[in-house]
């Protein structure tokens, strides 16, 4: 008994050890939040106009809360920004279309700097695979202005660094992952979840309800569809762009300067565009640009410094290099913004972004349907094929570096892009395969294409039946399929 009670003494003891040490501390910040209202009226003072500044419950002379003095106090020391840059932000509203790559860093850093409402568009899930790397984004075309003859432009791409979902939302909506983090970081900004695709019917609604929109968006049409709205509505739009290892960042239909129609009035062909999906992206490009898109809507919002309006920046980080170029100004041509254009609401909702861009709006892959299905076969329908032993040759026709991911055992890699002079190779191992297994020459080892998902090996069958080779037979789905229908433990990529 009488340890329990010096145990049970010694206890009490450390707890009002703490509790005084909780009260200096409380005492201590009450100070520093008080020497940090001085500084900041004085501040106040000395930038300010002569129009008198409100002063809120707690006597501080700038419409912020203690709370928001203490949160914010790095921003309010800042000279170029101050109480003044502060207030704006707190009262502006940015709307972040796409929750992935690009849209993740943007939301984190926009919640953290207190804007006052924070809108989030994606309709996507949080998947394994983009989890390192969060966001899907497209590049612009760029490209086309500084060197006509390389056209690194603009389709969707699946690609996420995930820096804002985590594992524990996985299957969930990504606005409902991107709003619980936005909230675990800032939890006084009011965030608006928008779990739906940007449309043309629902574009002009949800986006006219913020000052500012920030396109982290994946895809073509989306670009448009949304530099149209912005230009409509006349909000201005902060636009960005990844794709392997490099970034682009612009601001459109802000004083003055272009929108996305100005500088690209039609869209490039659908054969110029790549997509993160199949081209690759390293997580942390879309990161620099995602938070440079936030530094730019903050400017805007708070009205410090130039905006990179009638700019762009170009990041490339293989050789660390960030430049500047100047854009064409406003096109007086331009059909959305032009002198002459006549781009109301009503022919917005009636714009078909897809037919005009002939690209579709979801980031969902292509699937070609090019070939009749006796020319094809199933993923599980060819592994019959291995099990039974017959003869025959697969051939692979993804790229190499693909290829080096993952393939099939035995398969012949031909990229697509060098198939046409291959087919003597082709030729002899399908000889080589029916001396192989007995087969009197010409009697039938089988011809087999497969490529990541299905579209290529059409492509490649469709081009071996024009040069002879009639019995070509694509594995449909491809390697996707392979590993959803027939061998789960096969990695996709
Ligand atoms: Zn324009």
């Amino acid at each position: 008994m009488e340890s329990n009670g010096g145990e049970a003494s010694r206890l009490l003891r450390e707890i009002d050890t703490l509790k005084a040490a909780k009260s200096d501390i409380e005492h201590r910040i009450s100070i520093l939040q008080s020497q940090l209202g001085e500084i900041v009226d004085k501040e106040e003072t000395l930038s300010s106009s002569c129009s008198p500044v409100p002063i809120n419950d707690s006597g501080v002379r700038n419409g912020l809360s203690p709370e928001m003095i203490y949160r914010y106090s790095r921003h309010l020391l800042l000279p170029s920004f101050g109480v003044q840059g502060q207030s704006k932000l707190l009262k502006s509203s940015i709307l972040v279309v796409g929750a992935g790559g690009l849209g993740s860093p943007a939301l984190l850093y926009l919640s953290a700097c207190g804007i006052g409402r924070l809108g989030i568009v994606d309709h996507d899930i949080v998947e394994l695979n983009n989890l390192h790397q969060q966001s899907k984004a497209s590049m612009n075309r760029i490209d086309l202005i500084i060197q006509s003859d390389k056209l690194i432009s603009g389709l969707n791409y699946g690609f996420d660094a995930l820096i804002i979902h985590t594992e524990a939302y996985i299957s969930q909506s990504k606005v409902t992952s991107a709003a619980a983090a936005c909230r675990a970081i800032n939890s006084t900004v009011q965030i608006v979840e928008h779990k739906e695709a940007l449309r043309t019917s629902n574009a002009l609604e949800i986006m006219n309800e913020y000052d500012i929109v920030v396109d982290a968006t994946d895809n073509l049409p989306s670009r448009y569809m949304i530099s149209d709205c912005c230009v409509v509505l006349g909000k201005p739009l902060v636009s960005g762009a990844a794709l392997g290892l490099e970034g682009q960042l612009t601001v459109y239909n802000h004083n003055g300067g272009p929108c996305y129609r100005c500088l690209f009035p039609t869209p490039p062909p659908t054969s110029a565009c790549q997509r993160c999906s199949d081209s690759g992206v390293l997580g942390v490009v879309p990161g620099v640009i995602g938070c440079l898109q936030a530094l730019e809507a903050i400017k805007i919002a708070s009205a410090a410094g130039e905006p990179l309006s009638g700019r762009m920046l170009l990041f490339d980080a293989l050789s660390a290099r960030i430049r500047v170029v100047k854009l064409r100004g406003r096109s007086l041509q331009c059909e959305a913004c032009g002198e002459n254009a006549a781009f109301t609401k009503q022919l917005f909702r009636e714009f078909d972004y897809e037919k005009f861009t002939e690209s579709p709006l979801s980031a969902s892959p292509l699937k070609l349907n090019l070939l009749p299905r006796s020319a094809r076969i199933s993923s599980k329908e060819y592994k019959e094929k291995v099990v039974n032993g017959e003869a025959h040759v697969l051939v692979d026709v993804r790229p190499e570096h693909h290829f080096k991911i993952v393939s099939l055992p035995k398969s012949l890699n031909i990229p697509l892009s060098s198939l046409e002079g291959k087919l003597l190779e082709i030729s002899s191992a399908l000889k080589g395969e029916e001396q192989r297994s007995g087969l009197v020459s010409g009697s039938g080892a089988s011809l087999y294409v497969v490529c990541r998902r299905g579209n290529d090996s059409q492509r490649a069958v469709q081009y071996l039946h024009k040069m002879g080779l009639t019995s070509a037979q694509d594995v449909i789905g491809g390697l996707e399929s392979w590993a959803h229908d027939v061998d789960p433990n096969f990695p996709t990529y």
